[in-house]
């Protein structure tokens, strides 16, 4: 792309409407626009980031065995009064009635209905274990929609629902939801925490929460440091394997980490005094099992092969796709600007051109351009006519973590330069040395 013709209205102003970091440089960064409170226009490059989180959790998730289709936004009440939550929801929950007097509701999430699904067309333990998915916008009229796409009221979650003939079963799609949330948050760049939670409005017993650590979360957080030194790392996995599952679970809550909801004081004093933590952390993600909760009153049941229909057990699974974006910047900025990980960045590498008019600049431009292009790689070519100072100072606002400069001094040695976002280092590498390092960078993303 090219930032002549491309939508980039960054802010020179800070925001005074925004009270933490990742919202304020959202709105400089050109990247939202708010509509009304808590619901967002995603600008060009917001959009490009929401996109490139999606398609993470998309691999992930088909990685893992899950299915994806598309629910729509709004729902009968009908459905929900049949789960006896139409009532219990309250006033988060947004209640439309339509031409003919029929009450709908935007979704703010989707158990019933993927039940409902669920029920007109598998009548057979045959058909199971079977996890759908769907990425879609989910409507919550929060009481306090703030901190930007962080607490919207219209936000775009990524929900799965699995279903299994026991619970041995779903406790083991609960187990593969974990290890895919893990190797799915790491894509992005961030540590997500894996804490034992409190089920809420969803119901259930068994729950995990994935907490970023961030000092503007909004949760308080309790753990033992030593669980922040573990990662998933590019480790192989077997999604059918519950003893693989299951021992990843086991390291990643092997140790204390617990939000408010379920800390218990006394069981935390047990952590040797310089391990235990108190902070605050973004949800990113929670995992659920709640059994035959929304199966015995909807009635989907399933023929268990041994003559008897039982109600299968299930659970759900989300993640926080819109709110990611913000929970990135949070973990991921300094003074200048955002600082994005390789696995959601908008563009992989911004060219700067500090003479725009030179030939033998604008050349080597286009040149970097093509075979960046080439390459699989999508650059941001800043080719306006304006001072080096600008052009750098927006590269480092929108946060590209990799930044070709093109200058006529440089070019007289046949070479340009390349720098660090997150570090500021700088070397100075010929045209196609500079294309091969970013491809060599960007391998593993890819
Ligand atoms: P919270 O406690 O933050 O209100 P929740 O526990 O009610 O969230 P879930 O039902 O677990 O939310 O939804 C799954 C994920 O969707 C959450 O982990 C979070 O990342 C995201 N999410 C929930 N509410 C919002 C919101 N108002 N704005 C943006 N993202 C949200
Ligand atoms: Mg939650």
């Amino acid at each position: 792309m090219r930032l002549s013709r491309y939508f980039l209205p960054v802010l020179k102003e800070t925001p005074s409407e925004a009270q933490i970091v990742s919202h304020r440089l959202m709105l400089r960064a050109g990247m939202i626009k708010q509509a009304s409170a808590g619901i967002y226009s995603w600008l060009p490059l917001g959009y490009k980031v929401l996109k490139r989180i999606e398609q993470i959790v998309h691999e992930e998730q088909i990685r893992a065995g899950h299915i994806p289709m598309l629910m729509p936004t709004l729902q009968p009440a009908d459905l929900w009064r049949e789960s006896g939550r139409y009532d219990a929801y309250g006033p988060e929950m947004l209640r439309i009635r339509d031409r003919h007097d029929r009450d709908m509701l935007y979704g703010p999430t989707n158990e019933e209905m993927i039940t409902d699904i669920f029920r007109a067309h598998v009548t057979s333990y045959k058909d199971l274990p079977l996890t759908l998915y769907h990425i879609q916008w989910k409507f919550r009229d929060e009481i306090r929609p703030r901190f930007g796409v962080m607490r919207g009221r219209e936000f775009l979650m990524k929900d799965g629902y699995n279903f299994d003939l026991t619970k041995e079963d779903a406790l083991h799609a609960y187990n593969r939801h974990l290890v895919s949330y893990l190797r799915t948050y790491e894509r992005m760049g961030l540590q997500a925490i894996p804490m034992r939670a409190d089920s809420g409005p969803i119901g259930g017993d068994d729950t995990h929460e994935f907490l970023v650590l961030a000092e503007t979360g909004e949760s308080e957080v309790f753990y033992d440091s030593e669980i922040t030194e573990l990662r998933f790392g590019d480790r192989e996995i077997d999604y059918d394997s519950r003893e693989q599952c299951q021992a990843v679970l086991e390291e990643f809550t092997s140790r204390y980490a617990r939000t408010d909801e379920t800390h218990d004081a006394a069981i935390f004093a047990d952590i040797p005094e310089d391990r235990q933590r108190v902070a605050r952390g973004i949800e990113v993600g929670q995992i659920f099992y709640f059994g035959t909760k929304y199966s015995v009153p909807l009635g989907a049941l399933v023929d268990d092969g041994q003559g008897g229909r039982v109600p299968v057990h299930m659970g759900s699974h989300g993640i926080g796709v819109s709110r990611l974006v913000g929970a990135i910047i949070e973990a991921s900025h300094d003074d200048k600007g955002i600082i994005w990980p390789e696995g959601v960045t908008p563009f992989h590498v911004g060219i700067v051109n500090l003479k725009q008019g030179d030939a033998a600049c604008d050349g080597a431009c286009e040149d970097l351009y093509k075979a960046f292009t080439a390459k699989g790689l999508e650059p941001l070519y800043d080719d306006r006519s304006e001072r080096a100072g600008a052009k750098f100072a927006s590269m480092d606002l929108i946060g590209l973590p990799w930044r070709v400069t093109v200058g006529p001094r440089g070019l007289g040695n046949g070479v340009v330069e390349l720098t660090s976002r997150r570090t500021g280092e700088s070397e100075e590498l010929p045209l196609e040395a500079v294309v091969a390092r970013v491809a060599e960078i960007y391998a593993p993303h890819m």
